[in-house]
């Protein structure tokens, strides 16, 4: 039988839908929910990415504003316009494109967005809350994986989800995410030994390596669930998609997959960011 298609279009959709009336809301108090990203340096593929946040925000209505910074800016360069943005109360949201240039110590401009306006998940203190199930505002992709599960009632809770990725915005948070919903997680890295034999005990696996067609339909129990959130050159999944298709009993495309999900969640989180620190629920 054919897997099931995991339609991230449709689910960002449903996401930005449901959004609209909570920001016709918000503004018809006179607030408009406001997301600010900050690029450093001229990296194109980043300046791609903040340009379709812009353009997503813009779509919904939502204001966002754009900090372009040089190359050469030092950390505690970074750091006074990110405290800027903290305590402007017309932002609601703060983005760090990440990567920063090598010379600034990107960890401490991550953790200097004050908690409240880390919509994109990336401070310390919102990973250790995430984890604890606190309310704080999970990674955008993480995120969008888990509303990619939700929009298609696909069991977690007693499953096995192979994880492979570790990074701190993607395969860490998830793997937390997947375990707060009750699955037995395990999470595989570059040291990881026999990852095909590990990979075939999933029910489902995350891919999340950074590396193109890395995950073979052969290393897939028959069944499991694929959820592919690679993004490469040439819109190009980690997983296989064509030997994985054959495999699994749902799969997410790339393009057209977690990707368009990630953005909506990120405004999403702004939204709420919105409504909290403006006191409307
Ligand atoms: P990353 O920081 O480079 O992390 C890659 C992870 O994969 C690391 O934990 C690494 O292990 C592991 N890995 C690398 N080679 C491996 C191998 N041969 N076997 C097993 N594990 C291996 O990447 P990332 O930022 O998490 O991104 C992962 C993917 O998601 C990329 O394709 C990226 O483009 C995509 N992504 C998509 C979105 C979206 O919106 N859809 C957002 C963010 C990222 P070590 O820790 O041992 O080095």
């Amino acid at each position: 039988m054919n897997p099931l298609i995991l339609d991230g279009r449709k689910v960002a959709q449903t996401v930005k839908d449901e959004l609209k009336g909570q920001i016709d809301e918000l503004q018809s108090k006179g607030i408009t929910p406001k997301l600010a990203t900050v690029l450093v340096g001229d990296d194109e593929a980043s300046k791609t990415y903040v340009q379709m946040k812009a353009n997503t925000c813009h779509k919904l209505c939502m204001a966002s504003e754009r900090v372009f910074l040089p190359e050469e800016t030092t950390t505690e360069e970074l750091l006074d316009v990110i405290q800027r943005l903290n305590e402007d109360p017309e932002v609601h949201g703060i983005l760090l494109q990440h990567p920063v240039p090598s010379h600034i110590d990107e960890r401490q401009a991550f953790d200097a967005i004050s908690l409240d306006k880390d919509v994109d998940g990336v401070t310390s203190h919102g990973f250790g809350a995430t984890t604890f199930q606190l309310g704080a505002y999970p990674c955008c992709t993480p995120a969008a994986i888990l509303q990619v599960i939700d929009y298609y009632g696909l069991d977690v809770e007693g499953k096995h989800a192979v994880v492979i990725g570790r990074s701190p915005i993607l395969g860490k948070p998830v793997s937390m995410m997947l375990l707060n919903r009750n699955a037995t997680v395990t999470i595989c890295h570059s040291k990881t030994e026999n990852l095909p034999e590990v990979v075939k005990q999933a029910d489902i696996v995350v891919a999340a390596v950074g590396r193109p067609k890395f995950v073979k339909g052969d290393w897939l129990k028959e069944g499991a669930i694929v959820l592919d959130a690679g993004y490469n050159p040439g819109n190009i999944g980690d997983a296989d998609y064509d030997t994985c298709y054959a495999k699994s009993s749902a799969i997410t495309p790339v393009p057209g997959g977690i990707g368009p999900v990630t953005i909506s969640m990120l405004l999403k989180h702004t939204v709420e960011a919105a409504q909290k620190q403006c006191k409307v629920s």
